[in-house]
């Protein structure tokens, strides 16, 4: 048996995925709140036109263009499927178990997938800079990559207290040419009314998406991109399960459970979206289990309209929240450090398709667990990513006691080679 199932470059899936056909209600349309301007008629300015289009898309299948494909292969696609042989005997399971190595990306995470489409179709429509946030930093990273990639120039706002410390990962961003500022800065009006007040203002998610806003609202060769949530970026993101779907073709083989770790939805719905139909039209019964952190348990929050950010700039969407003005404590996994989950999957989720846990936000448990798979896979997993390792453990061990040979596939978001101070603190290395 071979423990890596791989496609050829020529095999990488030409068209993406587009599950809103196949969702057996409606997504209910983004809203306007009952005060303030319209934030629906400001979205044509705040996003790419291709990307609103895939936002509304009725095609099921969407074309990858061409030069969109080179640049995908360019970043390592078609990504392995890897049998977890080791971690299995470890655990002396009879489940078998499988993970998608999106961490052989070249900025750290699946993020580039949306990055690199969206600065082709940036670049197609003749703007000539990207901006944005990042909190974690692995969206930053992976929009000044894929800026760089299509020649065009990046400006990312970071939320202050995790610049201050993420300095491999600041200077990666400047090696790939992007302008990185701490958030609130001194660049916009909104940063620079919280900057004047408190030089060292730690920032938040909130207010860098703010900043990032202000700036391509008031300079027309810019255009802001999302890295999560939204319809267009888990449209992106399927290639990732269309791989993985090929792969287990290839074996012969389906899952019964897949998991991942969630924080918009945007790894988990690339993984997980082109098994749905098959579930939902074709008599399949797969669990898909989201991995979350107590800290940010939005799929456990109420399903309703809420703003995607904090300064209300976006439109209402329909999802589960937790209330876009909660406070979340930080955790080294931040990227799944969010308050609202993507309308798809909240959709899904309402449904009855979609299960959640939720890891206790000290963070021992997950890392405890990712340990087990760094000393017997060998790769270092992003701390987000700890999550799917740990939900895929839980439920391989489940299989142990019942003795039930399921079939288990995770996958693996990113790895974690600038986050090793993450671990460190937990773990106490
Ligand atoms: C951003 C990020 C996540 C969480 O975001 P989703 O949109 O929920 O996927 C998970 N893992 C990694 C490595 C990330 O960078």
């Amino acid at each position: 048996m071979k423990n890596q199932i791989n496609l050829l470059p020529e095999d990488i899936p030409t068209k993406w995925y587009n599950v809103l056909t196949d969702i057996p209600q409606p997504l209910p349309p983004p809203k306007d709140p009952d005060d303030g301007p319209s934030r629906i008629e400001s979205l044509p300015k705040l996003l790419i036109g291709e990307c609103l289009k895939q936002e509304f898309c009725t095609e099921r299948w969407v074309d990858i263009p061409e030069g969109l494909i080179e640049l995908y292969l360019r970043a390592g696609r078609p990504r392995p499927l890897f049998r977890a042989e080791a971690l299995e005997r470890e655990l002396q399971t009879p489940a078998q178990l499988y993970y998608k190595g999106e961490f052989f990306s070249p900025t750290g995470s699946h993020k580039v997938n949306t990055a690199l489409a969206q600065a082709y179709y940036a670049r197609q429509e003749g703007y000539e800079r990207l901006t944005t946030e990042t909190g974690a930093g692995q969206w930053g990273t992976a929009l000044a990559y894929a800026a760089s990639l299509v020649g065009l120039k990046c400006t990312i706002f970071w939320v202050r207290a995790v610049y201050n410390w993420k300095t491999s990962r600041r200077n990666f961003m400047r090696l790939l040419g992007a302008e990185v500022y701490p958030s609130p800065s001194d660049q916009t009006d909104v940063g620079r009314a919280l900057f004047n007040k408190n030089p060292r203002h730690p920032g938040s998610l909130g207010i860098a998406i703010s900043e990032g806003l202000e700036d391509s609202q008031k300079n027309p060769e810019a255009i802001y991109c999302l890295g999560s949530v939204l319809n267009h970026v888990l449209l992106h993101q399927t290639i990732i399960g269309l791989e993985t779907k090929r792969q287990f073709e290839k074996i012969g083989t389906y899952p019964d459970i897949m998991t991942s770790c969630l924080g918009g939805g945007s790894n988990f719905g690339g993984f997980i979206l082109p098994f749905v139909p098959d579930v939902v039209n074709g008599g399949k019964k797969v669990r898909f289990i989201a991995a979350q952190s107590k800290a940010a348990p939005n799929l456990q929050g109420e399903y309703r309209y809420d703003f995607a950010d904090h300064a209300e700039i976006t439109p209402l969407l329909k999802m589960y929240t937790l209330g876009h003005k909660v406070e979340m404590a930080p955790i080294k996994g931040d990227g799944l450090r969010y308050h609202g989950c993507s309308p798809i999957i909240s959709s899904l989720r309402h449904l009855g398709f979609i299960e959640t846990v939720a890891y206790p936000s000290d963070e021992k448990y997950v890392f405890d667990r990712a340990r087990l798979f760094i000393q017997t896979e060998g790769y270092l997993p992003a701390p987000e990513s700890a999550y799917s390792i740990a939900c895929a453990i839980d439920e391989a061990l489940k299989c142990k006691e019942t003795g039930e040979s399921k079939i288990i596939a995770f996958n693996i978001s990113g790895h974690g080679f600038m986050d090793m101070v993450g671990y460190q603190e937990v773990l106490k290395l």
